[in-house]
């Protein structure tokens, strides 16, 4: 896809996670207000209303994941809708040139320098376009420096030109 498809497509996306992250809130409230106010004087009452309060409770987990959904939209808007930016869907470290990212639990960090950031941060690559990589077919594509330095092993036959290689009179 094109970047400025996905940046239209993430657009949209962010709108609707956000309308049900509303509903989704409205509903935690209500189920919150209603167990808050659950009438506790019978124990059978209290009992039935029990798994209203857990219901409450649950609908947490849910809003988190949408709230995540939302900053990952974010985050490929905000990379992929700046041509300056890589944009590589896997993220790699900004100083360790072509050393991928671990990451877990929302975090990243660079199994060489050990440097972290939060995922959300370096997925999709935010780093400075600094070079042009040219697959085995001729198609052309603009990555960061780490992402360039990783390209030969990553594509068949791919060449990469950075930029701070071009002589004058090439460009
Ligand atoms: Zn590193
Ligand atoms: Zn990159």
């Amino acid at each position: 896809m094109a970047r400025e498809e996905v940046v239209q497509a993430a657009s949209a996306y962010l709108a609707e996670v956000g309308e049900l992250r509303q509903a989704l809130e409205q509903l935690r409230d209500r189920a919150g207000e209603l167990a808050d106010g659950w009438d506790r004087r019978d124990d059978s009452l209290r009992y039935a209303g029990h798994p209203v309060g857990w219901a409450a409770e649950q609908l947490a987990s849910p809003l988190a994941d949408l709230s995540t959904a939302a900053a990952r939209l974010r985050a490929v808007i905000d990379v992929l809708g700046d041509p300056t930016r890589c944009g590589v869907p896997w993220p790699v470290c900004r100083h360790c040139p072509g050393v991928g990212l671990s990451s877990s639990g929302g975090d990243a960090w660079c199994p060489r320098c050990g440097r972290g950031w939060p995922q959300v941060e370096v997925e999709p690559c935010p780093w400075p376009i600094a070079a042009t990589v040219t697959d085995q077919h001729g198609g052309q594509v603009r990555w960061c420096a780490s992402h360039a330095a990783s390209a030969t092993e990553r594509l068949i036959g791919a060449s990469v030109r950075f930029d701070d290689e071009v002589g004058e009179g090439s460009a």
